[in-house]
């Protein structure tokens, strides 16, 4: 079959195929390399639904279902934006962000945008949406699962601010979703991984003053890294600190195991607004914390914070990581974490604190299944080594309260009963059979 011939000539102009120079450049995610038949790096919607409308063609005249992924960012972990001899669907130039009311803080954004270039958009305007901690993340792949910002406490999920999305199904039709029409795929999309393509998002955006100076969407950052023996004793003091916090503090810390026998822990504290008197007293006591081997906080821009790198794709981190979402970190699961960290395996372990305003929206909001959780713990190691992982993490993980989709590698029908409970699978179940009847897409988690 010549792939090209069969293309309608509305996606000709979009296609990438193996033999062309652009191929290795399109081909991959940050996880891995693909080896797609064809790659269509789509500019508007037309393209958008055109492709889905021709994959749909291809598998019924093969009579079988082509792999078919879509890729926004390329950052997601479970690595199913790329394939190997089938078709990918590239919207990363699908990426304009349009401020609708700048009082309402009402933003238009584009699937294919990065959160590193949204924040630039949205700084002079005094608005900020709190999206993750890299700015080459994508908006499509992190607003499906969840989006653990680095304002979580203060501000909740990512997906608790979309009011509105487009959505193309599987049969190529174009669905604005929102709290009035078709409310049920507007829960589901919120959270609930891929139902369709949504190809834009209707955001509300919050405030943050621009400060005296004139710094625009300032936050205070401080980095800290410490060299610490009794990494058990670290982390309950560490949890202690949080929680007589407010929650204008969210912090993570990655925690790297060295051949010294110490722990190199890098903690990374978000104070969500400009410097204060009460900003500055609980960000000392991190100090109190541990030895310390580094420490830098400075005021700056949340745009200058999450300013996107635009590193290539090429599936340069070969990591595989796994999560869980816990209401404590009780004794029993803080050794757990310690006695992890003794496996040449893996290779660090990182713990968010999250909770706040994530704890105050109900179970039914959106398709977000664990509402009550405040901690939050990532295992990463290699993906050579994913199947010891898998076997090393589980004792831990069983004691926790959920998994969070957009952060886990392994995407296994026994993880998916981990991210979503029982009803709100059946009800993605049913989303996923209405949006997309002929099951297009394959590659998913
Ligand atoms: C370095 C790094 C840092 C990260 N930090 C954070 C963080 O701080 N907080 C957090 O919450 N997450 C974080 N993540 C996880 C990341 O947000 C998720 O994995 C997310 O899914 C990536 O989205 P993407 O668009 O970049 O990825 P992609 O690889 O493009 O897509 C991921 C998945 O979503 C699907 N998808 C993509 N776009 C669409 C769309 N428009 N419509 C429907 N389906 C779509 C893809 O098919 C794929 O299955 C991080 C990931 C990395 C690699």
């Amino acid at each position: 079959m010549n792939i090209l011939q069969l293309l309608p000539d509305t996606l000709k102009k979009i296609a990438v195929v193996p033999l062309d120079k652009k191929y290795n450049s399109v081909r991959s995610n940050c996880f891995r390399v693909g080896s797609p038949a064809l790659v269509l790096t789509a500019t508007n919607e037309l393209q958008i639904k055109e492709t889905v409308k021709f994959v749909a063609y291809l598998n019924k005249i093969e009579n079988r279902k082509i792999p078919f992924s879509v890729r926004s960012g390329g950052h997601g972990m479970m690595m199913t934006s790329v394939n190997n001899g089938g078709i990918i669907l590239d919207i990363s130039q699908y990426n304009h962000v349009t401020i609708e009311d700048s009082d309402k803080g009402t933003v238009r954004i584009q699937a294919g945008a990065v959160w590193g270039d949204v924040a630039q958009v949205l700084s002079p305007y005094q608005l900020a949406i709190s999206s993750g901690d890299f700015g080459d993340t994508g908006v499509g792949g992190l607003s499906i699962f969840g989006g653990i910002g680095l304002m979580v406490r203060k501000q909740g999920l990512t997906i608790d601010h979309i009011i509105g999305a487009r959505l193309i199904t599987g049969t190529g039709s174009a669905l604005w979703v929102d709290k009035e029409h078709y409310s049920d795929i507007f829960w589901g999309i919120r959270g609930g991984g891929q139902i369709g393509i949504v190809t834009e998002f209707l955001f509300e955006a919050f405030k943050i003053p621009t400060n005296s100076r004139g710094l625009q969407t300032p936050v205070v950052s401080q980095e800290i890294m410490y060299k610490v023996k009794d990494i058990c004793c670290f982390i309950k003091k560490w949890q202690d600190w949080v929680n007589n916090s407010t929650v204008k503090l969210t912090s993570n810390l990655m925690i790297n195991k060295n051949s010294d026998k110490y722990c190199r822990v890098n903690a990374h504290n978000l104070w969500c607004e400009q410097k204060s008197r009460e900003a500055t007293d609980i960000l000392d006591k991190s100090k109190l914390l541990g030895p310390i081997e580094e420490e830098k906080t400075q005021e700056l821009s949340y745009a200058k914070l999450v300013k996107a790198p635009h590193i290539p794709h090429t599936g340069q981190d070969k990591m595989y990581i796994k999560n869980g979402l816990v209401q404590n970190l009780s004794e029993d699961i803080i050794s757990s974490i310690v006695h992890l960290l003794n496996s040449s395996e893996i290779m660090s372990i990182e713990i968010r604190s999250i909770g706040g305003k994530l704890n105050q929206k109900s179970n039914s909001f959106n398709a977000w299944s664990h509402r009550n959780v405040k901690w939050f713990i990532a295992i990463w190691g290699s993906v050579d080594n994913d199947k010891k992982i898998n076997k090393l993490v589980n004792p831990l993980l069983n004691k926790l309260d959920g998994v969070y989709g957009g952060y886990s590698s392994d995407i296994s029908s026994e993880e998916n009963e981990k991210i979503w409970s029982p009803t709100t699978l059946i009800r993605l179940k049913k989303l996923q059979l209405k949006t997309d009847p002929q099951g297009i897409f394959t590659c998913r988690r």
